[in-house]
């Protein structure tokens, strides 16, 4: 690329990075917005009024200096008619002294040295009729037009303005005058007389940059206090916005200095009150969820030891079910698997309480996933021979050890492989392992009833079920994927949901291998399936440590994040 052109990108590059830069300052500083409408809306019209009354001086001095000039050429024309009329010259060398004294008659009176006299064209060359005289400055100013004016109104007074050297020689705007003279003996002349307006000029020049410093310094000083006023008006405003988000974040005590009784302390007495409400709302709240939290703890400690009592009753009974009739047999079937179920329910509610209470601590330990995934598709198998379900894995190899709490994950992983089974309509399960250089990533993917959209928003939610009067077989409580996620967070990961009704669903859990906040993570599988109108994986799909068949798919219809 040449010099030249590279320059010119430089420039654009720059006018392109301070456009964006002004747009973002418009936007983002009422300040920026407020002092530019001032200093644009205050320039405007200053300009306006500046030009308006420059004008007005200018036209009012000229017409001043117009008639003061009429005025000293009139009285200077009179004094000269009057010394050249008392003269009784009649040769040709005093009608020239009689004529020399009136020119000077005029300088004197006129305070002009820029004379021309010049014979009318009526006056005849006589012997004795002076010659025309005519001052250097005016030679080649007085105008064809003015002259016949002159020639054709005797008596009269004409002017126009000329452009006349001042006393530096530079060209100055002036005027000169046209009138006449009778000459005795002679004939009539015309007289100019010839009046330079530098003076006029610098006087209106002076006044011009007087107003426009004036002006500058006025808009600089407008721009200055509109500053002032609305750094004034809006520090208070800045400071509730950022109580505001101190709140937001969690401080609840914290309020805005609430001065004076005007309408910004209004403004602050009303945030106060509003922060008031809201903190005393809040702790009603917490106590609430504490106490709610502390019941559900305390019930599920004491039915503890009556459940394992009536647990090993029923087990007892369970055991002799042969020897009673069967309905009392069918009686102890069900009260050992309602037993079982009820000490699952309350195995979930005492670990929720847990999370709940904060109570929980992570036993992490470098696990390799895969292994983990192999052990939990193992201990599913059974149930997937059940439910006609083929359980495949599918891991690409790598680094696929991460810093976990192997029994929570594996927990997390029966939970999603036992759901898939149980909504997978007996077709296959394929349980994906991935990682990247930040984490490692679990999904389950299953091809059965798949959830609506409302129903996949919902699925991480505490006792949620899609259809609660669906038959179990698993014995699940509602709480299998709140409990899931509760221990994904801990570890730092997320666990988010892809579904479409009759498509099936994919569960996708993401750990981050160190638990670092600095560390941006990059999930190494995707949420959405590549096939996600597929009713199962292909003859040539995924087996077990299979090559990875995931790959980036289009923006899901049903996806929601943990
Ligand atoms: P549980 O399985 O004990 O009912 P979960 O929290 O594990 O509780 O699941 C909550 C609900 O989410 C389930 O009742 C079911 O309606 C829905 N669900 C979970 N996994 C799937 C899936 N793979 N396919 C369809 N629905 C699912």
């Amino acid at each position: 690329m040449s010099i030249a052109a590279e320059s010119a990108e430089r420039a654009t590059g720059w006018v392109r990075r301070g456009v964006r830069r002004f747009g973002s300052a418009w936007r983002h500083s009422l300040q920026f917005r407020t002092v530019l409408i001032t200093l644009g809306l205050s320039s405007l019209a200053i300009l306006v009024i500046g030009f308006t009354i420059s004008f007005t001086v200018a036209s009012n001095l000229f017409q001043g200096q117009v008639e003061r000039v009429l005025g000293l050429s009139s009285t200077a024309r009179a004094a000269a008619q009057a010394s050249l009329d008392a003269s009784d010259a009649a040769d040709r060398a005093s009608v020239q002294a009689v004529t020399n004294s009136a020119v000077r008659t005029v300088i004197g009176v006129s305070g002009s040295s820029d004379i021309a006299l010049f014979r009318t064209p009526d006056t005849p060359a006589g012997s004795i009729a002076p010659p025309d005289f005519l001052s250097p400055d005016l030679g080649g100013r007085i105008s064809a037009e003015l002259r016949e004016r002159v020639q054709g109104n005797p008596e009269g007074q004409y002017w126009q303005s000329i452009e006349l050297p001042d006393q530096n020689g530079e060209p100055a705007p002036g005027i000169v005058v046209g009138t006449d003279l009778l000459i005795p003996g002679a004939g009539r002349y015309e007289l100019y007389i010839g009046y330079d307006l530098a003076d006029t000029e610098q006087t209106l020049a002076f006044m011009q940059l007087t107003g426009a410093v004036g002006a500058v310094a006025l808009i600089a000083l407008l721009s200055a206090i509109t500053l002032i006023v609305v750094r004034w008006l809006i520090e208070p405003i800045l400071a509730v916005a950022a109580t505001s988000r101190r709140l937001a974040a969690g401080d609840l005590g914290v309020r805005v200095p609430a001065k004076g009784e005007d309408e910004l302390a209004a403004l602050a007495e009303a945030f106060n009150g509003m922060a008031d409400t809201l903190q005393a709302r809040i702790r009603d709240l917490a106590e609430l969820s504490v106490m709610q939290q502390r019941f559900v703890s305390d019930v599920s400690h004491e039915l503890r030891t009556p459940l394992t009592t009536i647990r090993l009753a029923g087990d007892v009974l369970y055991g002799q079910r042969e020897d009673f009739p069967p309905a009392t047999a069918r009686t102890a079937e069900l009260l050992r698997t309602q037993t079982e179920r009820f000490e699952t329910l309350l195995a979930d509610l005492l670990e929720i309480s847990r999370y709940d209470a904060g109570s929980v601590e992570l036993e992490s330990e470098p696990t390799n996933l895969v292994h983990l995934a192999e052990e939990s598709i193992e201990s599913m198998r059974a149930l997937a021979a059940d439910h006609g379900s083929d359980l495949r894995l599918e891991a690409p190899g790598g680094h696929l050890d991460a810093e976990v709490d192997p029994r929570r994950i594996q927990r997390i992983v029966r939970n999603l492989l036992g759901n898939a089974i149980e909504h997978g309509e007996g077709r296959p399960v394929v349980l994906s392992v991935d990682s990247n250089a930040t984490a490692v990533a679990l999904s389950v993917r299953d091809y059965g009833l798949g959830m609506s959209e409302e129903a996949a928003a919902r699925v991480f939610d505490r006792f949620w079920r899609a259809d609660p009067s669906r038959r179990r077989s698993i014995g699940g409580t509602g709480l299998g994927l709140a409990i899931a996620l509760e221990d994904a967070v801990a570890h730092g990961g997320t666990l988010d949901v892809w579904s479409r009704e009759g498509r099936g669903s994919v569960f996708r859990l993401v750990l981050p291998r160190v638990r670092d906040a600095s560390v941006r993570i990059v999930a190494p599988l995707e949420l959405e399936p590549p096939d996600p109108d597929a009713a199962g994986p292909d003859a040539s799909g995924p087996d077990a440590h299979g090559p990875d068949s995931a790959g980036p798919g289009v923006p899901a219809e049903e996806v929601r994040d943990a």
